[in-house]
């Protein structure tokens, strides 16, 4: 028996040397790869590396607040959602510790019911506190707002009040060039220019209202009340056909959130105003919808109905 387990043990203690050599090796052919190209190893390249083989995924796009690294299978994408806060087109930037796994916790909420009452959308499963696992579509160029109440730019620019119902829900399509600050475009621009066609321009509508419907109601439902978000949407190809899908995230950083007792700002113009106090507003979104509770690490719940 205890020759048995002696072996056992050596084998298994042979097995992890093996890894670690495995793992060794392949640091160090990552960091001549790199040398390559860049300056001589350094033995902190070599380090980082090998602690976390993260570093070897690659990466397909950085965005002001997520990265899409090659995902596992063909045809599948991770996004990692950073604790970077821009706004202003990125002149106003600033690290926020916790943003990043919050606004993972609320989007995978968010896009996990879309999916289970039928909007299609790219998200799979989350994979841990800031990665998801997305399908590859090919993003249309426009981000989509639908505007419940008056807010922000609308607000500026129409002059109308913020906080005033507006008679219907509104949508808008900006067109995403960070070169020409995100410039308001029409129907007409985007067909013109190809960024989609009539139909898609139609499906992309119908998307939206169905998106703001349930969103509109959940928030209700926990005492929020949802001003406006912005959406962005993909081509998901299926061997010849296409739908159109809702891709990205929606969290608080692409939402209006307030609560409808206070009229407290639970959503990111509490950054872009420089009020504070982003992570504790995040925190309370997602305690509100039940994702965590007082005081515990994130687990799954029902949201929390406000009487
Ligand atoms: O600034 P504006 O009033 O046009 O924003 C409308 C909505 O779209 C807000 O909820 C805002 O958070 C969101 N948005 C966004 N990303 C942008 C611009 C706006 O998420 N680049």
């Amino acid at each position: 028996m205890g020759c048995f387990l002696g072996l056992f043990g050596l084998g298994r203690l042979s097995r992890i040397r093996g890894l670690a050599f495995a793992r060794l090796r392949s640091a160090l052919c990552q960091a001549q790869i790199a040398s390559q190209r860049t300056a001589p190893v350094r033995p902190m390249d070599f380090l980082k590396l090998w602690l976390n083989p993260m570093n070897r995924r690659r990466r397909i796009y950085e965005g002001k607040a997520k990265v899409l690294y090659e995902g596992p299978e063909p045809g599948t994408l991770i996004q990692h959602l950073k604790d970077d806060a821009t706004a202003f087109n990125a002149k106003k930037h600033e690290v926020i510790d916790g943003k990043g796994v919050l606004n993972n916790r609320i989007s995978e909420f968010v896009f996990q019911h879309l999916n289970d009452i039928g909007v299609p959308t790219h998200f799979i499963r989350r994979l841990n506190m800031r990665e998801q696992l997305i399908r590859e579509v090919e993003i249309i160029p426009l981000e989509v707002v639908v505007r419940n109440v008056a807010a922000g730019s609308l607000s500026q620019r129409l002059g109308i009040e913020e906080g005033t119902q507006l008679p219907r829900s509104i949508i808008e399509f900006y067109y995403k060039n960070d070169a020409l600050n995100d410039p308001m475009v029409s129907e007409e621009h985007i067909t013109a220019f190809g960024w989609a066609n009539p139909q898609e321009i139609d499906d992309i509508m119908a998307l939206a209202i169905r998106v703001n419907d349930f969103l509109s109601g959940l928030f209700l439902g926990v005492g929020i009340r949802l001003v406006d978000f912005k959406m962005e949407c993909g081509r998901l190809w299926e061997g010849d056909m296409m739908r159109i899908v809702v891709a990205d995230e929606i969290s608080p950083d692409s939402c209006r959130l307030w609560d409808i007792k206070s009229n407290d700002k639970l959503d990111k113009d509490r950054f872009r105003r420089d009020m504070g106090g982003l992570v504790e507003a995040y925190s309370e979104v997602a305690r509100r919808l039940g994702i965590m509770q007082d005081n515990e690490p994130p687990r799954s719940g029902g949201p929390k109905l406000v009487q």
